[in-house]
């Protein structure tokens, strides 16, 4: 029996930011859009931000907007101002709903989530201005399978050590660039050898962050209550974060709330080590959200059991989020 062929992907909704359309331009994804002497295309010379809509509300975006400002400042780079990343960003959500969500269509919270990605590129060579666009499409199914199976991870050597970042600014650790090619590379790499993903490390030997994500690991430690019983003190732990990683906001955002529910914060140094001892290991982005790392370099993490029921802990402190 032959099964039936998968359905096209539903196209992507393209919306340059124009200063002649208010709400930005829609564009036609399957015609070429850009000069082929656009410096992004030419050299990967531009930021970017990628962030998850549910039911057609883009989550955190003012700490992406925050980051992408943040980076632009880095790269020496003139963006629009906040509210015209706004507008172009509800274009482009509503945009692909009416295209492709018709109206009484079954939109449960999964099947209506949407990436949205913001794009910035020094501008075609020669010319004084920024390209910059907003570009919203459906998440691969891999993400969303991940979340819920969980990932091997295998430890590769960044080449870098964790101070290179505040010594040489000029490698832009900390921004969000357009030139990924590095990080695409350990994952196909990993992926040669049956692993799903990546945790960088420095050349000193510090923990970093995985190629498209943020490294979180959680310890779990039973005391004394002072009145004749024991409470367990969870803590959340990331890497330092001046070590040359970029700053997530998904890390950010779950710490917040991890706080608030009382869950204790630490941010590193952390090494290999660190991860192996770890009762759960994750790693968090803002599309794939939490990914529980199930074996690291083959070595299991905790246990399926703890790793499940922390899992669930946080995608629901998760779930409080803006
Ligand atoms: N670190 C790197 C290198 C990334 O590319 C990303 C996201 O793509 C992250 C961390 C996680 O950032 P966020 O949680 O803001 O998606």
């Amino acid at each position: 029996m032959t099964s039936a062929a998968a359905a096209p992907a539903p196209a992507t909704v393209l919306v340059f930011l124009d200063p002649a359309f208010e709400n930005g331009r829609v564009a036609d994804a399957s015609l070429p859009q850009l000069m082929a002497t656009d410096q992004g295309a030419t050299r990967g010379d531009g930021v970017f931000e990628s962030l998850l809509a549910v039911g057609g509300q883009p989550r955190k975006l003012q700490a992406h907007l925050n980051r992408l400002a943040g980076s632009a400042r880095l790269m020496e780079l003139d963006i629009p101002a906040e509210d015209v990343w706004r507008r172009a960003i509800g274009t482009a959500i509503s945009e692909y709903r009416s295209r492709h969500l018709p109206a009484g269509a079954e939109t449960g919270a999964e099947a209506d989530e949407l990436v949205v990605k913001l794009l910035v590129t020094r501008g075609v060579e020669g010319a004084a201005a920024t390209t910059c666009w907003v570009q919203a499409s459906a998440p691969g199914p891999s993400g969303r399978r991940q979340r819920e199976t969980g990932i091997d991870v295998l430890l590769l050597d960044r080449g870098y050590d964790s101070e290179v970042g505040e010594r040489a600014p000029w490698l832009l650790l900390g921004a969000k660039t357009l030139s990924y090619a590095v990080n695409m590379a350990a994952l196909r790499y990993a992926h040669k050898q049956g692993a799903d993903d990546v945790i960088f490390t420095s050349a000193d030997g510090m923990v970093l962050e995985g190629p498209t994500s943020t490294v979180l690991l959680a310890h779990l430690e039973t005391t004394d209550d002072g009145a004749g019983g024991v409470r367990t003190v969870r803590r959340l732990i990331t890497p330092q974060q001046d070590s040359g990683i970029l700053p997530g906001t998904s890390q950010g955002a779950l710490f917040t709330a991890a706080k608030a529910a009382g869950w204790e914060l630490g941010y590193g140094p952390l090494e290999p080590k660190d991860l192996l001892d770890a009762d759960a290991v994750w790693l968090i982005s803002s599309i794939r959200l939490l990914a529980p790392v199930n074996h690291i370099d083959g070595q299991e993490i905790g246990t399926p059991e703890l790793r499940k029921q922390l899992t669930a802990e946080l995608n629901a402190l998760y779930a409080t989020i803006g």
